[in-house]
């Protein structure tokens, strides 16, 4: 079996892509990414189970799916999501469908479980690029714990980003740019 991904690698590959793609400012332009590797993305009411999915049935037409019926931050989670096994080349051909349900179901495929894990991590770095989190952090002198405490930043950087305040705060954790709760 092959092995994971490193996070720096995943990185490597997200700066990559937002050069490429030219996109230089928060919030990351993900339909202008789309439209730069070429695939088409519809949004879909989709069982609730089902975040989104990767069609490559036909390859030269790629499309992303995203769950229309849950929302707006979690359906930018999710393309950016797909957009990661896109890039990550995890689906070779035919379709993937991101199923919470089948997926808890299917647990023992570990091959599967590493997929998810690295279009997580490509989709955290590319909604949440960490220079530009830790550029703004500097900019703006907010690397203290009273920042954090009175302005309720990770509100703030989450609605900058476009992203939830959740997905925002393990960010920031896993950045260590805030100190554990
Ligand atoms: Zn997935």
């Amino acid at each position: 079996m092959r092995r994971s991904l490193t996070n720096n690698t995943i990185q490597t590959k997200v700066s990559e892509l937002l050069n490429h793609a030219n996109i230089t400012s928060d919030p990351v332009d993900l339909m202008k990414i789309a439209e730069f590797l070429k695939i088409q993305v519809k949004y879909h009411a989709l069982p609730d189970e089902v975040s989104g999915a990767l069609d490559l049935r036909d390859l030269s037409n790629a499309l992303i799916l995203v769950n229309s019926g849950h929302s707006a931050s979690r359906q930018r989670f999710t393309l950016a999501h797909e957009i990661g096994h896109f890039c990550l080349q995890h689906v070779a051909t035919g379709i993937h469908i991101d199923n919470k349900i089948l997926f808890r179901k299917n647990k023992t495929d570990k091959e599967d479980t590493k997929k998810e894990r690295e279009a997580n991590r490509f989709a955290a770095e590319l909604l949440m690029p960490e220079h530009w989190l830790k550029n703004y952090l500097f900019i703006n002198g907010s690397l203290n714990l009273d920042y954090w405490n009175k302005d309720d930043g990770i509100e703030l950087l989450a609605k900058k980003y476009e992203v939830s305040t959740s997905a925002m705060a393990i960010r920031l954790d896993e950045l260590k740019l805030i100190p554990r709760i």
